[in-house]
């Protein structure tokens, strides 16, 4: 490679991984086009609006567990604390926590760290080839109709576990099948039904998340508690969150009955039966993963690489610190 030209990467996929290794690459002077098959950032972390309303689909808060990761979302201008009263599912209150998260939604953030990358939103990366006799953009990459996107210095996967094999499988570089087959292995994957519910104004339903031991719920966020993010007509707008065991149990049941389901299980736990103004019921097939100790797949001969919450840990802190390992790699690499 030609180090006196800016070295070119496609990322692919605007999830957390994805936004955050971004900003670190163009930080360091290196240009990268990022590649979503959705029409916006966020990936897990995106957001919905139903009517007037928005609410956080996938994770609702950053919980950090270390020094680095909280010092880190402490810098982020768009990273607020959100103090909640907890209850847990049989009604007694618990001691109020304390998140992390972005205003005025979630997938705000992950839309700033992109600035500076050509974005393609709605754009299905379906194949990356490797052409080794090439000095430079020796990657090439295809988007689900087979069309040519363009030739890039290095390629980095961030889409979850699943869907990054059959994609590193198509390089046909039996290295980074390997690499890849040894660590999915180990890995399982879990989904996650997600419930949103706009209920008309009721001020009795007072904590901010309902959590705890329940046969289908794993817990219940009141997102318009959370800053930013109240209609202006008063209305509360609730995620209902399955546990990983049922969603598993459910995964390819009809949305309407999960729906169903969902809502009764919620409307039990409170002391009044609100009116339901709007609903989406919302499955992450890939929600989260039993993560492994790798951080990253990299191979530096072809420049095409992986990182995500699948390696390193199965949650935010693991996507962000996969990423930063990753980036560091690849800045010295070229
Ligand atoms: C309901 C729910 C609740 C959660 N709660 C928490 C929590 O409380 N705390 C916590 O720490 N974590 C939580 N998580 C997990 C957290 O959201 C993830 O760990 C994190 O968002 C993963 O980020 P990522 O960038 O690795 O992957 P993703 O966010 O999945 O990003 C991958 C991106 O790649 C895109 N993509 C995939 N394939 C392609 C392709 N072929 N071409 C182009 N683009 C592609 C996807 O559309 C996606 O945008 C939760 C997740 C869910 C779903």
């Amino acid at each position: 490679m030609n180090s006196i030209k800016q070295p070119h990467i496609a990322v692919i996929g605007a999830g957390f991984s994805g936004a955050y290794l971004t900003k670190l690459l163009i930080d360091a002077g290196i240009r990268v086009s990022l590649f979503e098959k959705s029409r916006g950032t966020g990936g897990r972390l995106s957001s919905c609006s139903l009517d007037n309303h928005s609410a956080d689909l996938g994770a609702p808060f950053y919980t950090p567990t270390t020094p680095a990761f909280k010092k880190w979302l402490d810098q982020q201008p768009d990273i607020a604390t959100w103090n909640t009263k907890v209850i847990d599912f049989s009604g007694k209150t618990l001691p109020s926590e304390t998140f992390h998260l972005a205003i005025p939604k979630q997938s705000s953030l992950t839309r700033r760290l992109i600035q500076g990358a050509h974005f393609a939103p709605s754009t299905r990366i379906a194949k990356i080839s490797h052409n080794a006799n090439k000095q430079d953009h020796k990657n090439s990459i295809y988007d689900n109709d087979g069309l040519l996107l363009g030739h890039f210095d290095g390629v980095i996967i961030t889409a979850p576990a699943a869907q990054a094999g059959p994609l590193l499988n198509t390089t046909e570089i039996p290295r980074l099948a390997t690499a890849y087959s040894n660590i999915a292995n180990q890995i399982t994957s879990q989904a996650s039904w997600v419930q949103v519910l706009v209920l008309k104004s009721s001020d009795r339903i007072t904590p901010d998340l309902i959590k705890g031991e329940h046969k289908l719920l794993f817990r219940c966020i009141k997102n318009s508690s959370k800053l930013n993010r109240t209609d202006g007509l008063g209305n509360d707008v609730w995620v209902i969150e399955a546990n990983s065991e049922w969603s598993e149990l459910n995964k390819n049941s009809d949305p309407e009955n999960v729906r169903k389901q969902l809502t009764e299980a919620f409307l039990k736990l409170l002391p009044i039966q609100p009116e339901i103004l709007a609903t989406r019921t919302h499955r992450w097939l890939y929600a989260r993963h039993e993560a492994v100790d790798e951080e990253f797949i990299w191979d530096s001969e072809t420049c095409i690489g992986a990182c995500g919450d699948w390696l390193a840990a199965h949650h935010l802190e693991g996507a962000w610190h996969s990423a930063k390992m990753l980036a560091k790699t690849v800045i010295n690499k070229l």
